[in-house]
């Protein structure tokens, strides 16, 4: 393990440097942008009710926004106040009464006309809920019918036949934990989590190479490295203060560089609210942008590296850190056999980018001392995430930029609480501390006094699929239990996954809100149960960031929701209530009785147990995994993995659609409009010059279709990569095909091959025979 620890936050320097200026008129006034004190003053209105709890959430919190991680408003990385309008738009979930009687008991069709940014704002759950077939409405029930209840069923089935689920944003590493804990328990392995679906390429790809299941490096690292590069990542948006860690890099000379397929404006220039000259005159962050195309990561990483191949013959050392790779990585000679084999010509079709632009970032790299990449989506959300992944950590173990200062590996997350959850064991393939195998289930069987499973549990995509089995398979999905989440707006074609939702006998919705995935029916019963949030939360909660700290969120004193209880103790009341011969083996008597025993499940973690105090909080592994360049691998040693450019499925003359973020925090929209470029929700980002060659205009209605599903929009042109098109997320998941998982780490695929028509031609040939044939053109210049 590594021997570094974590320095604290630096100070930023006070001085302006002007040479990195948007614009010299102030407050970016001609410019597309955020207005992040009018959304301020906007939070400030929707918490008046309750302003000195939403203060003391603030001020005294771990935030259950993104991963990047902020204790009060306090981080590890810069001193200064940590702020963004992300964290104030989910304030209001922490700081809302219950929802009136009349909302929670009306009409279900009356609640089905709502949509979730509408349910957000009705106010919280209040008790626990049942709806039977046939019923109209919700009826209360006591917690004591509705665990029966749920316990009943789970003793009747067969433990192939439920399975737990847990979403990432305000759930704290106690509940994952103990929900991993009380799966195995009762006797499933069919428990996954929100990272299913979004980074767990991530983990599968750095545990490959690297040995490594987590971000190797800090945000710190970030500040002074050569090249900052983001792939895939949209982080100005997504994890907002980041860009203040950008703007420090900046002031130090790093370069920092972005892939992505559409020149995305956050990360071109951005205001960043905390620093009075960014407020005032914008930062201007990316050096330069790379417009691959979806899908094409793997054939520029290959050019990338086959250029270094070709300097290397012209002069050795000249662009792989020879010293790091032949002390510290196996596996040079496979990699350069399958990277020289491709042509420049099959690698530039790929990827969109020519030879010479790829060589522009092979040298920039190349003549670095130090580069961090970081990823996110863009990378991981594809049939061949996990490939995309192992692709970077190549570069990084070519050049040695891993384990040492500055530079590193890094996987941005999303949620809050998404990096805990499969570290807990909230995930099929993984226990507290480690894999689920022989080894890890011998480990933490030991700790927790009886046998784990044996069985290869599911992936949440598949236990859906699972609801549509015959009644007598041992895999039919008979209840499944959701910690948050709303699979509806989360997978892939939506149709689908409401027949199986529907077709589960029971379905447990533990969470703080209605969501659309509420009220589908199911066969038996749907139950509800309210839960508290993170800052309610006897004894408090930890969560862990993507840079590996562990803070300590306390019990913060303010109004409660009567019966809404902790996630973890609801988890530990259902087990007793199954299994009451062994309620010995499950119980705890607080959260700190939690956090001990996670000190002893997971090694790593080794540490929990003592954060108690508002302040609290410790990195595991030290301030960079793999330090030294030895990575936690049987031989010590990295891997390079020579992988194949994927197929790209797409045809000449039509498209290849993937999804974005607008005004959002994952799948919760605060705004129609997008404040970076102005597009709505319906909005198809699209090059001009497609535009022209399909007739279509600026404003057009258009229709993006294929076997799947469509899509109704309109046309924006916008600085994309040609023959590359985007959609929000989740308004386009009816495009995407289910079932389409990635091979090992079983993320869905979020991208495909459509076809796109101005909306007046579509609907003059509007007959299915015409649309058939479209389709099953696309079909055979695909196959
Ligand atoms: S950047 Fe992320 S962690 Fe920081 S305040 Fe915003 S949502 Fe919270």
């Amino acid at each position: 393990m590594a021997k570094t620890k974590h320095t604290g936050p630096i100070k930023l320097s006070k001085k302006p440097d002007p040479s990195l200026w948007v614009s010299k008129v102030p407050f970016g006034i001609t410019k597309i942008k955020p207005h992040h004190i009018r959304d301020t003053m906007k939070v400030v209105w929707e918490n008046k009710d309750n302003l000195p709890y939403a203060t003391r959430i603030i001020t005294q919190g771990v935030c259950d926004g993104c991963a990047l991680g902020v204790q009060g408003l306090k981080d590890q990385t810069l001193a200064g106040p940590h702020l963004c309008t992300t964290r104030l738009n989910v304030l209001r979930l922490n700081t809302m009464k219950a929802m009136k009687e009349d909302i929670i008991h009306a009409d279900i069709d009356e609640l089905r006309k709502m949509d979730s940014t509408e349910l957000r704002k009705l106010g919280r759950i209040p008790y626990p809920l049942i709806r039977k077939p046939g019923d109209r409405k919700f009826s209360r029930i006591s917690w004591d019918e509705a665990l029966d209840t749920i316990a009943k069923k789970i003793k009747k089935i067969d433990p192939k036949q439920y399975a737990f689920y847990l979403t990432s944003r305000g759930i704290t590493n106690e509940s994952y934990y103990v929900a991993g804990k009380v799966a195995r328990f009762l006797g499933t392995n069919n428990i996954d989590n929100a990272s299913r679906i979004c980074h767990s390429p991530s983990k599968t790809a750095l545990t490959r190479s690297v040995g490594i299941g987590a971000s190797s490096c800090n945000y710190k690292d970030w500040i002074g490295t050569d090249v900052l590069v983001f792939w895939g990542s949209v982080a100005a948006n997504n994890q907002p203060v980041s860009t203040k860690y950008m703007y420090a890099a900046k002031r130090k000379g790093t370069k920092i560089i972005i892939i992505n397929p559409y020149y995305e404006p956050s990360m071109d220039n951005y205001w960043v609210p905390s620093i009075p000259e960014s407020a005032l005159f914008g930062t201007k962050i990316a050096d330069d942008v790379y417009q691959v195309n979806i899908g094409g990561d793997i054939a520029f990483m290959h050019g990338i590296m086959k250029h270094w191949f070709e300097m290397e013959e012209e002069e050795k050392g000249s662009a792989i850190d020879y010293a790091f790779v032949e002390k510290h990585v196996n596996g040079l000679e496979e990699l350069r056999e399958k990277v020289t084999r491709y042509e420049w010509e099959q690698l530039e079709k790929s990827s969109g980018l020519s030879r010479e632009r790829m060589g522009e970032l092979a040298k920039l790299l190349a003549k670095s001392n130090s580069a961090v990449f970081v990823w996110s989506m863009g990378l991981t959300q594809h049939r061949f995430g996990t490939d995309n992944v192992s692709q970077v950590a190549n570069l990084a173990l070519l050049r040695g930029f891993l384990g040492r200062e500055h530079c590193g590996l890094m996987p941005i997350r999303g949620h809050s609480g998404v990096q805990g959850s499969g570290e807990m064991g909230a995930d099929p393939f993984s226990l507290p501390g480690g894999a689920m195998d022989d080894e890890g289930r011998k480990r933490v069987g030991k700790v927790w006094g009886f046998d784990i499973p044996t069985w290869q549990g599911d992936i949440v995509g598949v236990s859906l699929e699972n609801a549509l089995l015959p009644e007598d398979h041992e895999r039919k999905l008979k209840l499944y239990y959701m910690s948050g989440g709303n699979f509806l707006e989360t997978m892939p074609e939506p149709d689908f996954v409401k027949k199986c939702l529907e077709s589960v006998d029971i379905r447990v919705h533990q969470d703080i809100i209605f969501n659309t995935s509420t009220f589908v029916d199911a066969k038996e019963a749907v139950i509800v149960l309210p839960a508290m949030t993170r800052y309610e939360q006897p004894g408090g909660g930890t969560s862990t960031s993507t840079e590996r700290m562990v803070y300590f969120s306390p019990e913060i004193k303010g109004p409660r929701i009567e019966e809404a209880r902790s996630e973890w103790e609801i988890y530990v009341d259902l087990a007793k209530r199954v299994k009451p011969e062994d309620e010995e083996l499950i119980k705890f008597k607080d959260a700190y009785e939690v956090r001990d025993e996670i000190g002893k499940t997971a090694p790593n973690y080794d540490g929990i147990q003592h954060l108690k105090e508002n302040g609290d909080l410790f990195q595991w592994g030290g301030a960079w995994l793999c330090e030294g360049g030895v990575c936690p691998t049987p031989d010590g040693k990295g891997n390079l993995i020579p992988v194949e450019i994927p197929e790209l499925r797409k045809p000449e003359g039509h498209f290849y659609v993937t999804t974005r973020r607008g005004k959002q925090f994952n799948s919760m929209i605060y705004g129609e409009k997008d404040p970076f470029n102005n597009a709505d929700r319906y909005d198809v980002l699209m090059n001009e010059e497609d535009g022209k060659k399909h007739d279509i205009e600026e404003g057009d209605a258009i229709v993006v279709y294929n076997k799947y599903g469509t899509f109704n929009g309109r046309a924006k042109f916008v600085p994309i990569r040609e023959g590359n098109i985007e959609v929000h997320w989740p308004e386009g998941n009816p495009l995407i095909p289910k079932g389409v998982y990635e091979e090992y780490a079983g993320i869905p695929e979020y991208n495909a091959a459509v076809i796109v028509e101005k909306a007046e031609t579509y609907f003059a040939h509007k007959d299915t025979k015409y649309v058939e044939k479209r389709v099953e053109e696309l079909e055979m210049e695909i196959s």
